[in-house]
């Protein structure tokens, strides 16, 4: 039997605000355990939590992005569970009246637009970390991310594949970046998935039972575990079992999820309202004026792209993907020129960089600016590809001006008639064999005499000219 498969995603990301969601405590990334706390996010008896309005205009900000309605009135309940991460023993989020409900986020999948259903945002706050002692003596906890503002991202349940939740991550990560409300650090798990999943069977109506997979921080890790989640469900249906509804633990490594825990209804949290903080208004002008604040997002800086500077639909689609990515391209184009040059060079090489190194390569002093630099070089035909791709190295290396290392190294190219002439003859004469072939009507064999001079003139030759100067020094010699 052929089954469909149902997903939705809950994608927990935290605001970049300067201080915590209900205290003044920093919030910062890396501190010494339990160096950023005080008694309000250590859930001291007799303090009170005070909501940081930063935070939720964040919220407010990144549902307007995603097309939601904003709740002119809202208020925060108190979600009550144990956990030794959380010493309140309850957390401070919303349930019913979320400050953000009814949007939707259009994802690019082989091509083509599909609308996914936002059911809601809402605000709650981060638990600390458990260190699990290496040596088997203990768990250890540090609060210093106590107290962090959340948003959580509820998705509905219209994405039917493994390859569309991870591009909705990828892209809901994406609007996050451009409005700046979230670092979306995901090595540091300040953005993360969690993936419901069900299936049903091909041409029926009701959905099975889901089960959720936690905590995922990676697009490569949602797509797998919603992988290997569908496989493992239609294994038990064809064996006649039953899915269990149920959090199971996805483990990256071995590829494969464990069961975690029966999975708890709404009911089971004995949600209140927060007694101590007041319902939240959102009134007209505060609301314009962050409809105001909201850039440019991904969507339309693609269109642009698309449609005023003729960048192909799949290169325009990923460089806006990741806004340092998109705003390297508009640096670079601002200096050299030539759109579709930048783009790929962008496609190619600094893809090629962000894989093999990571992001760490767009903090590097390759900015921009100077990508820009190098690519204006090589449109004038002063560096050949292959330097380009020198001077980037460097450039990321030693921080260097290119046109510093441009000199330094000698790596304009060389248009010397009587030094190209030189180099060809001497080529022609010191590979007979090649020499032979060519005149022999083997093609290849003016490849391989074309990278010899080349290689004769240090790689600093203009291929075009080399090419003239040698299809007309053979010709002279054959005939
Ligand atoms: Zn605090």
């Amino acid at each position: 039997m052929e089954y469909d498969i149902i997903i939705g995603l809950e994608i927990h990301s935290e605001l970049k605000t300067q201080s915590k969601v209900f205290c003044g405590c920093k919030n910062e990334f890396g501190g010494d355990p339990n160096t950023q706390c005080c008694p309000v996010c250590l859930g001291m008896p007799g303090t009170l939590p005070v909501l940081n309005k930063t935070a939720l205009e964040y919220a407010i900000k990144a549902g307007l992005a995603m097309n939601c309605k904003i709740s002119r009135f809202s208020k925060l309940d108190r979600k009550n569970f144990f956990y030794p991460d959380m010493p309140k023993a309850y957390q401070i989020s919303q349930y019913d009246l979320p400050i953000c409900y009814d949007g939707y986020v259009d994802i690019e999948v082989n091509g083509e637009t599909k609308r996914i259903g936002i059911e809601r945002i809402h605000i709650e706050e981060d638990a600390g970390k458990l260190v699990h002692d290496p040596y088997g003596q203990g768990t250890l906890i540090d609060y210093n991310r106590c107290g962090v503002p959340l948003i959580e991202i509820v998705t509905r349940p219209d994405i039917r594949s493994p390859e569309e939740a991870r591009i909705l991550f990828e892209t809901i990560k994406s609007i996050l970046e451009y409005t700046e409300v979230s670092d979306c650090r995901m090595q540091e798990g300040s953005i993360r998935a969690d993936v419901n999943l069900s299936i049903r069977p091909k041409g029926t109506e009701a959905f099975g039972v889901r089960t959720e997979m936690k905590n995922l921080n990676s697009f490569r890790s949602v797509q797998r575990a919603a992988e290997a989640e569908a496989k493992r469900q239609a294994e038990v249906l064809r064996k006649g079992g039953v899915v269990i509804q149920e959090t199971r633990r996805w483990d990256d490594n071995k590829g494969e999820s464990f069961s975690m825990r029966g999975k708890e209804e709404a009911m089971d949290y004995r949600y209140f309202p927060e007694p101590d903080l007041v319902p939240i208004v959102v009134d007209d002008e505060w609301l314009e004026s962050i409809k105001r604040s909201i850039p440019e997002l991904p969507q339309s800086r693609r269109d642009r792209y698309i449609n005023e500077l003729g960048i192909p639909r799949y290169d325009a689609n990923l460089i806006t993907m990741n806004k340092r990515v998109a705003d390297m391209f508009d640096a670079a184009v601002a200096v050299c020129g030539n759109a579709k040059t930048v783009s790929n060079w962008i496609m190619t090489d600094i893809m090629r960089r962000i894989n093999d190194k990571g992001e760490a390569v767009l903090d590097s002093p390759l900015n921009g600016k100077r990508f820009g630099e190098i690519l204006l070089f090589l449109e004038k035909g002063e560096i050949t590809q292959a330097s380009a791709k020198k001077v980037m190295d460097e450039v990321i290396e030693t921080g260097a001006e290119p046109s510093e290392i441009i000199e330094k190294r000698g790596l304009k190219v060389q248009r010397d008639e009587n030094l190209v002439l030189d180099a060809v003859r001497k080529v022609i004469q010191s590979n007979p064999q090649a020499f032979n072939d060519y005149v022999s009507g083997k093609e290849k064999a003016f490849g391989f005499l074309m990278g010899r001079v080349m290689g004769e003139l240090k790689g600093k030759g203009d291929p075009a000219q080399v090419k003239e100067v040698l299809t007309r020094e053979l010709q002279a010699a054959s005939s």
